[in-house]
């Protein structure tokens, strides 16, 4: 492992001194990422001439949290960002039996990492929570606390979760957690930037969340894997949690599956029979619960709406059928380009 400043300082001479990162990663990752075409572009400004999309507020509860300043349409980008620190999510240099020498061998490559940072940059390493550190050192606990994980940049020559990187951000690590998030994430390689689009329509003022878990999870599972955090999600969803929620999710996926395949038949005239009104009732209480648990801000409801413009189309609303075939678009761009 080596620890690589990107862009390399002296190679792009517009860059501030504060939009690097410092990145740890292997020769063959690093040569891949130097090496790409194009590589480096600027970080995308949005704002040229105009006031950004999000401001950084402090909250009654003396945090900083961050609050879209006008009405931000789904789709939109909020936020571009250069991380200050990224790094493979599991470092396999590490793999030894004696755990604390793990934990010790981790924190000095992070303070070495951190070293490397402007001041401005390692004052906001430093400042960004801390969450629980479960026995890691207090740099290593805000990385694992501040991390999003990418699967843009990873190791090897295939995208797979354990070889993917992740990734610290300035603003992008104030973002809240919520299992109704209104932003998703992709990473650019060539601008080496994170890149925040708007997954619903956000009102002025509404704070901005991105979901730190897998939101089809079950409450006990989304509870477990954000437990590390040292918080309790109280989002609506984790409030109106019960066995009847946890079963919808657990079933979800199923259903859309099962969907995919009908709208499929539909469209080869394989099915024709599709869909009495039983069927059409049926869809749209899949989608009034989806909505309601939050699942319409993940790729897959893009099948859902598919299935809803045929169902529409069908049942003689053009309307409506037009109506969700423009949202489907909107799906589509926000997860297919980044
Ligand atoms: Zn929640």
């Amino acid at each position: 492992m080596t620890l690589v400043t990107i862009p390399p300082r002296g190679s792009d001479t517009a860059v501030n001194e504060d939009d690097y990162c410092e990145l740890l990663t292997t020769e063959a990752t690093k040569t891949r990422i130097l090496n790409a075409p194009g590589f480096p572009k600027p970080v995308p400004r949005l704002y040229a001439g105009q006031s950004p999309l999000y401001e950084v507020n402090m909250t009654p509860e003396w945090r900083l949290d961050i609050f879209a300043t006008r009405k931000i349409k789904a789709g939109e980008i909020v936020l571009t960002e250069r991380p200050i620190f990224g790094g493979p999510k599991v470092v396999s240099i590490l793999q030894s039996q004696d755990p604390s020498f793990v934990l010790q061998t981790y924190e000095k490559i992070m303070e070495a990492s951190i070293c490397r940072m402007s001041d401005a940059n390692q004052n906001i390493y430093k400042g960004l929570a801390k969450g629980a550190t479960d026995g890691r050192g207090l740099l290593t606990g805000i990385r694992h606390n501040n991390c999003y994980a990418v699967d843009e940049i990873f190791d090897g020559h295939e995208s797979t979760p354990l070889d993917h990187y992740s990734f610290v951000g300035n603003v992008a690590s104030r973002i809240n957690h919520s299992c109704l998030g209104n932003v998703t994430l992709a990473f650019d390689p060539l601008s080496f930037s994170l890149v925040f689009k708007a997954v619903v329509d956000i009102k002025a003022g509404e704070q901005l969340f991105y979901s730190y878990c897998e939101v089809e999870a079950s409450i006990a599972t989304r509870r477990r894997n954000l437990a590390h955090y040292g918080f309790i999600c109280q989002c609506r969803v984790c409030q109106n949690a019960n066995l009847e929620s946890d079963e919808f999710r657990e079933q979800y996926q199923t259903r859309i599956a099962e969907l995919c395949t009908i709208s499929a038949n539909v469209i080869s005239g394989a099915n024709t029979s599709w869909l009495t009104n039983k069927e059409f009732e049926d869809l749209l209480q899949l989608n009034k619960v989806a909505i309601e648990e939050g699942l319409d801000a993940l790729p897959s409801y893009r099948e859902l709406l598919g299935a809803l413009t045929l169902g529409y189309w069908k049942q003689g609303n053009g309307l409506k059928a037009r109506d969700c075939f423009v949202k489907m678009q909107v799906i589509e761009s926000i997860f297919n380009a980044s």
